[in-house]
């Protein structure tokens, strides 16, 4: 009996975990044209309870982390994205506080889109 209400407030917590993650990075998305730094500190937020909650971070924003600094990237402010497709097609990420780049492949999208053009 115990053990099951032990587990029910672990997803319980888990469950606004999730919550608060995906509501301070659409902040942080709306406060980077104002306050960069202050949306970098809910990034920075976002991330802290992914981990201690054990709570994957989205897979929309998962890219948009420095694999390097670990600070929350904004595209056009603190990153620049680029894409190339010199021996096999990918993004790259370069973050503008480390330099640190990080490149992501695109087949998938790749591949959806020449499905999408066949019929
Ligand atoms: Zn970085």
């Amino acid at each position: 009996m115990r053990r099951r209400k032990f587990k029910e407030k672990k997803l319980r917590a888990k469950r606004i975990a999730r919550q608060r993650i995906v509501i301070l990075l659409k902040l942080a998305d709306k406060t980077a044209r104002e306050d960069i730094s202050l949306a970098e500190k809910y990034g920075e937020l976002a991330r802290k309870i992914s981990i201690r909650c054990r709570v994957p971070i989205p897979s929309e924003w998962k890219w948009r982390f420095c694999k390097s600094c670990k600070t929350l990237l904004f595209p056009g402010i603190t990153a620049i994205v680029r894409t190339r497709s010199e021996k096999y097609p990918h993004i790259t990420i370069k973050c503008l506080k480390c330099g640190n780049i990080n490149r992501r492949p695109y087949l998938r999208e790749k591949r959806k889109l020449r499905e999408g053009l066949k019929p």
